[in-house]
């Protein structure tokens, strides 16, 4: 085999990977421990590697406002996995650190995971839209994701950058550097 040919197969070997964002929030039982136990967790996930992760932020709750403040981050994957299977992954990971999942909607919870985009895949599935819906509207995922990837273009979203732009900093303040 001569080099092109190695260089073509080595190539080939990535075409099935994906390269995955992942939106983590908590605000129950230790808030950053949460999120280190989830990253830890990502880590863990067969044919998936974690390429890196943001800073945490605080932020205000959506919806009821009687439930402490929020703790997010991003974290970057690679990954072989289907976006399905990957959600279930996400979920059993919610669900082993004690999430509950027939409260409130934005109701307080130890660990949520939310699958923010999926390479360049448009997924509208009922258990799973990709890009998530709200990733426009939120501080709380744009200041981590664009920490990670500020030329990412999502799709039917556009640039992280242009949608940074558009969100204010309101209730946002950055608790730990990477
Ligand atoms: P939001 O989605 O507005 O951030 P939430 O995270 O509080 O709200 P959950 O209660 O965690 O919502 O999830 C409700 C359902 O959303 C899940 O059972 C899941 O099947 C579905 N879902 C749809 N799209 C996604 C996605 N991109 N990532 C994670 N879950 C999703
Ligand atoms: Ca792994
Ligand atoms: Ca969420
Ligand atoms: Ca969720």
């Amino acid at each position: 085999m001569g080099l092109k040919d190695v260089i073509a197969d080595d190539q080939k070997k990535f075409d099935f990977m994906t390269i995955a964002y992942i939106g983590m929030g908590s605000n129950l039982d230790g808030p950053e421990l949460q999120l280190a136990s989830a990253l830890k967790a990502l880590q863990g996930i067969p044919s998936t590697e974690l390429l890196q992760y943001s800073s945490f932020y605080q932020s205000q709750p959506l919806g009821p406002q009687d439930q402490p403040d929020y703790v997010n981050a991003v974290a970057e994957l690679n990954t072989s996995l289907t976006a399905l299977t990957l959600l279930d992954h996400l979920q059993a990971i919610e669900s082993a650190q004690g999430r509950l999942r027939d409260a409130e909607r934005w109701g307080p919870r130890t660990l949520d995971l939310d699958l923010l985009v999926f390479g360049e895949q448009q997924i509208q599935d009922a258990r799973l839209t990709v890009p998530h819906p709200e990733i426009a509207r939120r501080n709380f995922v744009l200041f981590p994701l664009v920490e990670l990837t500020s030329d990412l273009v999502i799709p039917a979203m556009g640039s992280v950058n242009d949608l940074l732009k558009q969100v204010g900093t309101t209730g946002l303040r950055k608790i730990k550097h990477k």
